[in-house]
Order: C-alpha cells, then sequence, then structure tokens
C-alpha cells in the first residue's frame, strides 16, 4: 500500500524542512508557549501538576479541545461528496489551503493549513500535523521538552523528553495507545518506513529504529543511507 512512497528522492525529504524548522525554533518561543498554556483548563493543569500523568491532558485534547477534519467532505444540504482542490500557501502563514466545494449547490468549505502555532491554537482543528504541532507546544509550555516527529508516509506525531528518554506520544490516538506505543503503526497500519525523522530548531535525527521491528528490512530498503545528507539539507533550510 505504501510502495510507491518509498525509496524517494532527498528533495523530497527537504520539501518540509523549513516548515518543521519553523515550527521547531517556535517551540522555543516563550510568548508563544506562554498563549497556548492558557488553553489548559485549571482541571485538566492540576491533575498533571499533582502526579505527572499526561492521561488527563491526551484525552482533554483530544476530546474537548480539538476538532478532527476529514479530507471527504460531503455538503449539509446536498448530502454529496465536495470537491477538493489544493492551493499553495505563503509558507510562514499557511502551508495550502483546501478548497471545497460542492458541484450541485456550488457551496464551499476552505480549509487553511496553518503553519502558525497560535493560529492553529486559534482554530482547534486539522489532522495529525495540526494536532501535533499543537500538542508539541501545550508539552513544551509545561516544560515537557517535546519535538514533532513525521513518518513520511502520511503520519505525523511528538516525542517527548520524560526520564531522559524520547518517547512516543501521539494526541490523535485514544489512551493508553497514544503514549509510548511506538510500534503501534507497523503492527496497526501496515507501516513499511524508510525514514521516520525527529526534528528539533537545530537538526534532525533518525528515529526509524525505534518504530519499528523489522530494521532489516528498512535498512535494506534503503539501499543507500542518505541521514547525512538529509542533516546538511537541514541545516540549510
Ligand atoms: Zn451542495
Amino acid at each position: 500500500m505504501f510502495i510507491n512512497s518509498l525509496n524517494r528522492s532527498s528533495s523530497f525529504y527537504a520539501h518540509s524542512f523549513s516548515f518543521y524548522k519553523n515550527i521547531s525554533e517556535q517551540y522555543n518561543d516563550h510568548s508563544i508557549l506562554e498563549c497556548v498554556k492558557q488553553l489548559l483548563p485549571d482541571t485538566v493543569l492540576n491533575s498533571y501538576m499533582a502526579d505527572r500523568s499526561l492521561k488527563p491532558l491526551l484525552h482533554w485534547f483530544k476530546n474537548d479541545l480539538m476538532k478532527w477534519m476529514s479530507n471527504k467532505i460531503q455538503c449539509l444540504s446536498c448530502k454529496i461528496l465536495m470537491r477538493v482542490q489544493i492551493l499553495e500557501g505563503d509558507s510562514l502563514n499557511s502551508r495550502t489551503s483546501e478548497i471545497y466545494t460542492c458541484d450541485k449547490c456550488k457551496s464551499t468549505i476552505i480549509f487553511p493549513r496553518y503553519a502558525k502555532i497560535l493560529k492553529i491554537a486559534e482554530t482547534r482543528v486539522g489532522r495529525c500535523s495540526e494536532w501535533s504541532i499543537l500538542f508539541g507546544a501545550i508539552l513544551n509550555s509545561l516544560s515537557i521538552q517535546t519535538r514533532i516527529v513525521h513518518d513520511y508516509l502520511d503520519h505525523c506525531w511528538n516525542e517527548s523528553l520524560i526520564n531522559k528518554k524520547w518517547i512516543h506520544i501521539d494526541s490523535t490516538l485514544n489512551y493508553p495507545i497514544s503514549f509510548n506505543h511506538p510500534h503501534y503503526y507497523e503492527q496497526n497500519w501496515g507501516k513499511e518506513y524508510e525514514y521516520i525523522l525527529a526534528f528539533s530548531a537545530k537538526s534532525i535525527e533518525d528515529v526509524t529504529k525505534n518504530y519499528t521491528e523489522k530494521w532489516q528490512i528498512i535498512h535494506n530498503r534503503r539501499k543507500n543511507d542518505k541521514i547525512d545528507l538529509l542533516k546538511k539539507m537541514y541545516l540549510k533550510a
């Protein structure tokens, strides 16, 4: 199912680097983190402070704060699937905009894919990228060092530094799968990875090994390992 996406060129990865670098830089911006922290209800914050469990935080984020944006939208009046057109955005504010149009009544829905954490905090809607961008900011606002991870197939999530180890956290999944279940995607979604990259403002890390039980297969799939090249590209992004 993912075969077509494998053995991609370096430029395929590089295309997203300035975006992830910019998000990672926003994670270091205290004024942004202070704003994001205001989203937290006292009950959720107090519960986290009491026992340092991320469970209430994950539950609140998924069930109360965020809305999921499907990429298959039905026109509410005509009950037919709307046609989607994707427009390039200016990368600083929005990556792309998705314009959904009903071919029958011509009504439209616009979904801008924002690249600014505070804009996502305001709209609170999106898919795995918006969710992980904002959830990562919320964790950083609680002084839990957190980064974005992308599998370069179709999913992204977070990792947080807990007891000096980077731990898998996916705010789009239900607890307890959302916390420290790195093999979940390979076991349940049949993922066939090439590179899974974790981002910080200054560098990328190849974290693929942590998410697979089939490392040798991935290693063979890579043919020539290009992680050093990707790291150089990230520096220049
Ligand atoms: Zn319609």
